[in-house]
């Protein structure tokens, strides 16, 4: 597309389209070595079981140091991972990875992998998941899944009958995000999920908008109904963790617990963890 400038020439590009374009070939170059030249890692972030009051599990979340740029976060490349078709390898090294570390936690902990949506449409993955789990040694119901609505569109017969083959072997699958996919109702009569991820943007509103509240309420209810746990998702202060546990909600995840982390500073977050939560105000213990 042409465009005249301020000078009042034509150009055939506009600047800004063909900077992010140029980024974004530089970006796709970068990622298709990283993996060779071992830039990726996962952080871990603590779930917390507010029924048992203790760290149920954590999430691992991948992470992406670039040389020049830093750390680049998973939002900007999984999608172009996804895109160019390395989505795979880099799930299968995301798999491969978490259930090497967690074999070496303590057993009650659980580990919980984000599956994306192509990743997930993938013959190879129930394979790709056996092989983790039979070389760590890591026990299939310490694993856990976590899937977006993403995955369940088109609602094929496929992407059924992969979940109930992982769910056989044992694994745990979580809906992550819920409520911001479409016509979340219907995935839930499709399949019985363990799990409920309530989306952080209702969590971030939950102790300010009705709404809010009422979407929260109606999941929680939904969920122990289902039979399924309800997780909230990027809780980051006390009144947003009372108010979630008032809704019944029965794990939390968020900044106020405690940032991802990187594997090596996950025993220290766990010991800061608990003496943090002992040195909180008894009345901001009240509802817990
Ligand atoms: P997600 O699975 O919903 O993960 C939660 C995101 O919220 C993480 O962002 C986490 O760092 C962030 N978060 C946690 N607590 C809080 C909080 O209290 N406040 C706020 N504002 N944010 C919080 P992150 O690590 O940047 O990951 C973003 C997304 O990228 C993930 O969303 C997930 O969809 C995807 N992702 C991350 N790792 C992987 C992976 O290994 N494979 C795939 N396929 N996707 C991944
Ligand atoms: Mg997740
Ligand atoms: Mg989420
Ligand atoms: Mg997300």
């Amino acid at each position: 597309r042409s465009k005249m400038d301020g000078r009042g020439t034509w150009r055939f590009f506009e600047p800004a389209m063909d900077t992010s374009l140029q980024t974004r070939r530089a970006l796709e170059i970068d990622l298709r070595e990283a993996m060779d030249k071992d830039e990726f890692d996962l952080f871990y972030q603590p779930i917390y079981d507010l029924r048992m009051d203790r760290i149920s599990g954590f999430e691992a979340l991948l992470r992406w140091r670039h040389p020049e740029r830093g750390m680049v976060p998973p939002d900007q490349f999984i999608p172009v991972a996804e895109e160019i078709g390395l989505i795979t390898p880099l799930g299968e090294w995301v798999l491969n990875r978490a259930c090497a570390q967690a074999a070496s936690w303590p057993n009650e902990l659980k580990i919980a992998v984000n599956v994306s949506a192509t990743q997930f449409r993938d013959p190879r993955l129930a394979a790709v998941i056996a092989k983790a789990l039979d070389t760590s040694a890591l026990a299939p119901h310490r694993l856990e899944l976590e899937i977006t609505e993403s995955v369940l569109l088109g609602n094929s017969a496929e992407t059924i009958a992969t979940l109930h083959e992982l769910k056989a072997r044992g694994l745990r699958i979580a809906l992550d995000d819920f409520g911001t996919g479409y016509s979340s109702l219907s995935y839930l009569r499709s399949f019985p999920f363990d799990k409920l991820k309530i989306d952080q943007s209702f969590v971030r509103d939950v102790t300010a908008t009705k709404g809010s509240k009422l979407i929260v309420r109606a999941i929680t209810s939904l969920g122990k109904s289902l039979g399924m746990t309800t997780t909230a998702e990027g809780v980051e202060t006390i009144e947003q963790l009372n108010q979630m546990k008032a809704e019944g909600c029965n794990e939390a995840q968020g900044y106020l617990f405690s940032r991802p982390v990187p594997a090596t500073e996950l025993a220290s977050t766990i010991l800061s963890l608990r003496n943090g939560l002992k040195s909180l105000k008894r009345s901001d213990w009240a509802n817990l």
